[in-house]
C-alpha cells in the first residue's frame, strides 16, 4: 500500500514532481503480476547519451535479438506488444511477428518489404476489398503490377511467374466465398521456380490466415513464407480494437520492423493489452465454440427450402473437402472448419440478391442475436452481403469469375446460443419467402392485366 504523500525532491516545486514522478519507485515490479503491464509511454527515459546511442544502433539488427532491449520510441519497440508478438509467432509456428495499426498495414508491409518498382505479384483473384485496392489501386503508382488469376489451379501460377515474379499472394479461405487454396501444392509450383533464383530473388507465399486463425489452421506448416491477420477479427474477438500482424521467419524481422518503423502503422501498446490479455488467451475456446455452432447453422442452411447454396468446409457437400480435411487442422489434429458461412439464397440472380435484402434487412429488424454489420470474428454473429459492402470495390469481372454473386450472404458465427441464431434466421427467412411469393403474385396480377 502507498504511504500517505509522495515524495518530493527537495530542489523541485509539487508542481514539477505531479509530472515526474519518482521512477526509481518501489511500486515497479513486472515479475510477478499474472496479467502483463500495459505500457503507455511513447517515449523513453535513456539516461545517457551512450544508452540511447546504444538504443538507435541496435534497433532491427541480429545482435540485439538476444540482449535485453533498450526502449527508446513506442512506434520502434516496447514491451507490451513485444510480449504479444512472442505469443503470436509462437500461435502460428513462425519465428518472429510484427504488428502493426490494422489489418491492411500488415498486408501492406508483408508486401511492402518484398517489392520495388518494376516487380510482380500474383494474387488469388477473389481477395478482400481494400487488399484488392491495395494491389490495384496503389501498387500500380509504385510500378508494381498484380496478376490476378484462379490460384486453386496450380498449373495456372507456373505459367504466370516471370521472372519479375516477387510474391504470390492469397487468403485461404477465400474472403467471403471460403473457397480454398492448396498452400503445399502453391509452395511446390513457386520451390519449382525459385531453384534457378538468387535469394534476393526468391518469390515469397504471403498467406492471409484472417478467416481460419491459427487455431484452425498454420500456413507456415504447409509453405507459407510470411503470414498475415487482421487482429482486429477472431484474434482480438471483442470487436474493440484494430490491429494486424506479419508472421514469419527471422529473416524478414529486420525488414518489417524498419518497414515499420517509417511507415508508420505501428500498433499502439493499447491496443495490444487487451489483444494479448483478452483476445489470445480466449481464441481457441471461443474458435471451437463458433465451430460447433457454424455446422449447425451451415446444415440448417443447407437444408432450408428458400436457400440455393451453402458454403461451409464441414459440409459433405463442400467441393474442397478432402483439402479442407488436410489444410484445416487445429493444434490437436483434428478437422477445423472455422467459424465463416458464405450462402445464396434461390432465385435467377436479381432475383436472389432481392430475396438477400429482405431477408438480411429483417434480420437488421428484429434480430437480437445476429448483426447486420462488417468486421467478422467477434462474440457476435454479423451477416453482410459482399457484393455490395466488402468486397464492393471489385471490378464486375474478377466478381462474375469468382462467383462472388449479387446476394451472396456471409454469415460470421459468434458465441450466442446456437439455437437462438437458428431461430432468428429462421425468421427472417419466413419473412423473406413471404415477400418473395408476394413479389411474384404482384407480377403475375400485372402481367394478366396487360
Ligand atoms: N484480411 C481480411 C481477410 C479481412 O477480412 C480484412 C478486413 O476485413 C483485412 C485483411 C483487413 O483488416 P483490418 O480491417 O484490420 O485492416
Amino acid at each position: 500500500m502507498s504511504k500517505k504523500g509522495g515524495k518530493r525532491h527537495k530542489d523541485y516545486s509539487v508542481r514539477t514532481s505531479l509530472i515526474h514522478n519518482d521512477y526509481d519507485s518501489k511500486h515497479w515490479e513486472y515479475n510477478h503480476p499474472l496479467v502483463p503491464p500495459m505500457n503507455v509511454s511513447c517515449a523513453y527515459r535513456l539516461d545517457s547519451v551512450q544508452r540511447g546511442m546504444k538504443g538507435f544502433a541496435q534497433f532491427a539488427t541480429e545482435e540485439s535479438e538476444n540482449e535485453t532491449p533498450i526502449y527508446v520510441y513506442e512506434r520502434l519497440d516496447e514491451p507490451t506488444r513485444g510480449i504479444l508478438e512472442e505469443k503470436l509467432a509462437l500461435a502460428e509456428d513462425g519465428d518472429v511477428a510484427v504488428c502493426f495499426a490494422t489489418g491492411m498495414a500488415a498486408v501492406s508491409a508483408a508486401i511492402g518489404i518484398n517489392v520495388s518498382s518494376g516487380d510482380e505479384i500474383i494474387a488469388h483473384h477473389l481477395l478482400y476489398g481494400c487488399t484488392y485496392s491495395l494491389f490495384s489501386n496503389w501498387m500500380v503508382r509504385q510500378g508494381v503490377s498484380t496478376q490476378f488469376i484462379d490460384l486453386r489451379e496450380v498449373s495456372k501460377l507456373a505459367q504466370t511467374i516471370t521472372e519479375k515474379t516477387r510474391v504470390v499472394y492469397f487468403e485461404t479461405p477465400v474472403n467471403p466465398t471460403l473457397e480454398l487454396l492448396d498452400i503445399r501444392e502453391i509452395r511446390k509450383c513457386v520451390e519449382q521456380a525459385n531453384k534457378k533464383r538468387a535469394d534476393e530473388n526468391k518469390i515469397v507465399v504471403i498467406v492471409d490466415n484472417t478467416f481460419a486463425t491459427p487455431i484452425c489452421q498454420r500456413p507456415i506448416e504447409f509453405g507459407a513464407d510470411l503470414v498475415v491477420h487482421s487482429l482486429t477479427k477472431n484474434i482480438g474477438g471483442f470487436g474493440t480494437d484494430m490491429g494486424g500482424v506479419v508472421i514469419g521467419a527471422s529473416r524478414f524481422h529486420r525488414s518489417l520492423l524498419l518497414y515499420r518503423k517509417d511507415f508508420g502503422g505501428t500498433l499502439a501498446a493499447r491496443a495490444a493489452w487487451p489483444l494479448l490479455v483478452y483476445g489470445l488467451p480466449t481464441l481457441a475456446t471461443r474458435m471451437e465454440q463458433e465451430q460447433l455452432s457454424a455446422a449447425k447453422i451451415a446444415s440448417y442452411l443447407e437444408n432450408h427450402p428458400l436457400i440455393a447454396r451453402v458454403s461451409y468446409p464441414a459440409l459433405g457437400s463442400f467441393p474442397q473437402a478432402e483439402l479442407a480435411r488436410r489444410q484445416m487442422v487445429g493444434y490437436d489434429g483434428k478437422f477445423a472448419p472455422g467459424s465463416m458461412i458464405y450462402f445464396v439464397l434461390k432465385g435467377n440472380t436479381a432475383g436472389a440478391q432481392q430475396a438477400a435484402a429482405y431477408f438480411i434487412d429483417a434480420i437488421a429488424r428484429s434480430s437480437q442475436s445476429v448483426t447486420l454489420a462488417v468486421s467478422l470474428g467477434q462474440t457476435r454473429t454479423l451477416i453482410e452481403e459482399p457484393y455490395s459492402m466488402t468486397h464492393s470495390t471489385l471490378p464486375d469481372t474478377i466478381k462474375d469469375t469468382a462467383a462472388l454473386e449479387p446476394g451472396g450472404i456471409r454469415l460470421s458465427v459468434g458465441l450466442e446460443s446456437v439455437e437462438d441464431i437458428i431461430a432468428d434466421l429462421a425468421r427472417a427467412l419466413d419473412i423473406t419467402g413471404n415477400k418473395v411469393l408476394e413479389d411474384k403474385s404482384s407480377i403475375t396480377k400485372n402481367e394478366s392485366r396487360v
